[in-house]
This record gives C-alpha cells, structure tokens and sequence, in this order.
C-alpha cells in the first residue's frame, strides 16, 4: 500500500471514529481538527518525515476518548503505530489528577517518537488555550494547564530542538498574554 493510502485510510478512520466528539472550545470544533493539527505541527514545524509517528499522531486520541482498541489499530496500521499510540494514550480507569501525574513521572521514559508526539500535542493545547481555550475555564485553570504542560515537556526534550523551540515560543506567548489579563 502507498503512503498515502496509509495516511489516508489513517484520517478516514479518525474521522469516523470521532464524529460525534468535539473540542472543548465554544464553538465545539470537530476534534480531527486538533488531530490534523498535531500532524502538521510534526510534519511541518518539526520536519518529521517518519510515517507511522505521523499515522500515530492522527490516531492518538483514537483509544482514550472513542472505543477504538489497540488490536484494531495493529490490524488496520501496524505494531509501531499501535504501539506509538498505547505510549500516548492514558488510563482512563484511573482518576484525572493521578493521570496527569503519571504523564509528567512517565514522560522520560517514553521512545524518542512517542516524546515528539507528547510535545507537538502539547503545543497544538497550548495554542488552542490561548485561541481557542475551553469554554469555561477561569485565567487560573489556564495558567495551571499551561504550567502541567511544561513539566511533561520538560520530560521528552532532547528529541527534535525545532519542535521544542516552537513549543517554548507557544507557551511563553500564552503564559505572557494570561499575565496581561487583570483578574
Ligand atoms: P482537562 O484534562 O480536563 O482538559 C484539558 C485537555 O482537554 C487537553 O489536554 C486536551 O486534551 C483537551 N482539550 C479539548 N479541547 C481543548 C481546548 N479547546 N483547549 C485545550 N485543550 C483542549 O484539564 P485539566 O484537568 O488538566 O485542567 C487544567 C488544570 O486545571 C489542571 O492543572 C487542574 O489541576 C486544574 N483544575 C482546575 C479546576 C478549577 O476549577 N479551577 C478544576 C479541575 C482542574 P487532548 O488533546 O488529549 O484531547
Ligand atoms: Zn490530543
């Protein structure tokens, strides 16, 4: 199969499987907006050419937020895509604090793909806190969001500089522009 076969079939099964999930922004935006987002972020700002990561980047939130399993993903994609993807995803049986410590505690761990997939997701949240933020979320929420993603990122550097670089620039320019707003 083409490459672009694979990437195709990859956006036609995201898209299928999040129809009827939306970002948390006040428009509700279709989620494979953020899922190709993160791609192109890849692809584009950190110049990654590797075809499974950018399969893996469309699929990411394919198991923690739809009833996608992992053997699907394997039989449709491949192991290291599904593999890349089970890197990503979190657990979702556990509670929300402890999930989001676990992804700072764990982040270091992960292979040098699944570090570039955590960052590029992290920047694309980044840039929707300060575009596109949550509907009802308080100056604070924000800023603690924002100060979550650092310590994650913090934890997959050394992988790709161009994407860490945009990465800083994205959550400095959000943490900048919170200061600017009086509470
Ligand atoms: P959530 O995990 O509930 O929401 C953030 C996640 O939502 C993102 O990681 C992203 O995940 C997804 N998402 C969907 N739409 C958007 C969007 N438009 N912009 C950004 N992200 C979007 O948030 P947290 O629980 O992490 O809350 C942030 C901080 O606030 C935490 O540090 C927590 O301690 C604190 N908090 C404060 C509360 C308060 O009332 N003050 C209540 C609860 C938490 P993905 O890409 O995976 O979909
Ligand atoms: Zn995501």
């Amino acid at each position: 199969m083409n490459k672009h076969v694979r990437l195709l079939r990859a956006v036609t099964f995201a898209a299928e499987k999040h129809k009827d999930h939306r970002r948390k922004d006040v428009n509700a935006s279709p989620y494979i907006n953020h899922l190709t987002a993160v791609a192109s972020v890849l692809a584009e700002e950190g110049a990654v050419t590797d075809e499974d990561l950018i399969l893996a980047a469309i699929l990411h939130d394919s198991v923690e937020d739809t009833e996608t399993t992992f053997e699907e993903l394997e039989e449709h994609f491949g192991k290291t895509v599904a593999g890349l993807v089970g890197e990503v995803t979190d657990d979702n049986t556990l509670k929300k604090e402890v999930r989001k410590q676990l992804q700072e505690e764990r982040a270091p761990q992960a292979s040098p793909r699944a570090k570039q997939l955590k960052i590029a997701d992290k920047l694309c949240n980044v840039r929707d806190i300060m575009h596109n933020p949550p509907a009802a979320w308080s100056i604070e929420r924000k800023q603690e969001y924002l100060l979550w993603t650092q310590r994650v990122v913090a934890g997959c550097r050394g992988v790709n500089g161009q994407l860490e670089k945009a990465y800083d620039e994205a959550v400095n320019q959000a943490l900048g522009f919170l200061r600017t707003i009086p509470t």
